[in-house]
């Protein structure tokens, strides 16, 4: 019979196991000599499925928990390695993931309070703790004032802009959204699903929304209207003019979302805090805490100003939140989210909180932030390379000087396909530019002249 993780025998169970992953992990990033597996996608196929074999075999394989993990660790993009710097896409905190684990083992699921009885409460504390980071007034208000504000623990960013659309559009019928052209893709695709009109587009000339398009925007269409603001855009890390967003929309009578999927981390720095003045002006407000919190996925919060708000969220299922059970005192979760049965995602994040306290958590971010500003200026001074801008956040947009797009484009994936360096790529002022996304706060100034050699000598003269 199969041991199961939970129960008095788990823990015994799992220890040899726990010792098989480690090797594994151990031995499968060992093959790799850089972030990520040579040879391209063909190449990485034919050894995951040479590793594979048949996946649902008629008879079981006991070694398949080693085989598999080496096989994905020797296949993967390591995100501590501090040349793999593409996306959005951190090294997750030992102690995070140790928590991940705890919450796999114990498997409480979070839609309702027989499931997780503790869970839930941990979820509502800590979720509370981080509305108040995000809504810092509100919640010093809240014992004199009905206003409070809460957050809902998502998938991430996209699930998150989607609930804000939601929200929005319970609250105001047919709302129409609109958002700059560098807003995130997620909040299109949420007006597509939830049934709202094409969004309207205010340009962005310099990467950040422009207010005096919005102003005019705001004034010419008709309500309900939300406007969508940007603090850390995925392809450049700006942060739109939150004050004046705020001021538009106060005036206009719009509603406001601020989507902070990746520059919501710099809360948590007193250094850094200042660039996100206006936030708590918002309705609503994104957060992701597998971006700038180094959470291992999943981790996504919405945080909204007045958890009344939230009240059309509310569901009935008998067998979860039976009125009687809620009126005897059994805290009713469903209205927490819109999926069902949910992990306790809120453990990992809980203990981050905790273990690093806020100077802790402040001095990575600190960190990556610095390290952008050096690999930055590292760039600016070297006559072979062309940035940019300076970085507002921990992205640094580069190029090799007197190139072509295409060639740019060709060193990026060379550079993925010799495994050697993840960089990504974004369109801005109409060119195409090397993305750096610093978000390992363990890099050294050594780690990013590598990169930048490599880069170097990987683009044909
Ligand atoms: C990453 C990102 C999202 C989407 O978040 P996911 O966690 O990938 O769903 C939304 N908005 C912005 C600005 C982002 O950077």
């Amino acid at each position: 019979m199969s041991p199961l993780a939970s129960g008095p025998q788990g823990p015994t169970t799992l220890r040899p196991l726990l010792t098989t992953v480690l090797d594994a992990l151990t031995a499968g990033a060992a093959t790799r000599d850089g972030p990520l597996p040579s040879g391209g996608p063909t190449e990485v196929a034919a050894r995951l499925r040479e590793a594979l074999g048949a996946p649902f075999p008629d008879h079981g394989d006991e070694d398949a928990l080693r085989t598999l993990v080496q096989a994905v660790a020797a296949g993967a993009a390591d995100p501590a390695d501090p040349l793999c710097t593409a996306h959005l896409h951190c090294p997750p905190l030992a102690v995070a993931t140790a928590a991940d684990l705890a919450a796999s083992v114990l498997n409480p699921s979070l839609d309702s309070w027989d499931q997780a009885p503790a869970a839930s409460e941990l979820e509502a504390l800590v979720t509370k703790a981080l509305a108040a980071e995000v809504y810092p007034e509100v919640h010093a208000e809240a014992d004199r004032t009905r206003t409070d504000s809460e957050a809902l623990v998502t998938t991430g960013g996209t699930e998150s802009n989607q609930l804000a659309l939601l929200l929005a559009r319970e609250h105001h019928g047919h709302t129409q959204l609109v958002r700059a052209e560098n807003a995130h893709h997620s909040l299109r695709r949420a007006t597509w699903l939830l049934g709202l009109p094409e969004p309207v587009t205010v340009p962005a000339p310099a990467g950040t929304m422009d207010p005096a398009a919005l102003g005019e925007a705001l004034t010419a269409l008709p309500g309900p209207l939300l406007v969508a603001a940007t603090a850390g855009t995925t392809d450049a890390g700006l942060i739109d003019p939150l004050p004046d967003i705020a001021a538009l929309c106060e005036t206009h009578g719009a509603r406001l979302h601020i989507d902070a999927a990746y520059g919501g981390g710099l809360l948590f720095s007193d250094r850094h805090r200042p660039k996100l003045d206006g936030l708590a002006r918002a309705h609503t407000v994104t957060l992701d805490l597998h971006k700038l919190g180094w959470q291992p996925v999943a981790a996504g919060l919405l945080a909204v100003r007045d958890r009344h708000d939230l009240a059309p969220l509310g569901h009935h299922a008998d067998y979860l939140n039976a009125d009687d059970d809620t009126e005897a005192g059994l805290p009713d979760l469903l209205g927490r989210s819109l999926r069902t049965t949910r992990r306790p995602d809120i453990l990992k994040i809980a203990v981050t909180l905790k273990t690093l306290g806020r100077t802790g958590l402040g001095a990575l971010v600190d960190r990556v932030c610095e390290q952008a500003a050096e690999f930055a200026e590292l760039i600016h001074r070297h006559p072979r390379f062309e940035l940019h801008d300076r970085p507002t956040i921990s992205t640094v947009l580069f190029r090799p000087a007197d190139t072509t797009d295409d060639t740019v484009a060709a060193v990026r994936r060379t550079l993925l396909t010799e495994g050697r360096a993840v960089l990504g790529r974004a369109r801005l002022d109409d060119r195409l530019w090397l993305k750096a996304t610093l978000l390992n706060p363990h890099t050294g100034a050594d780690d990013l002249a590598a990169l930048l050699k490599l880069v170097e000598g990987h683009t044909p003269r």
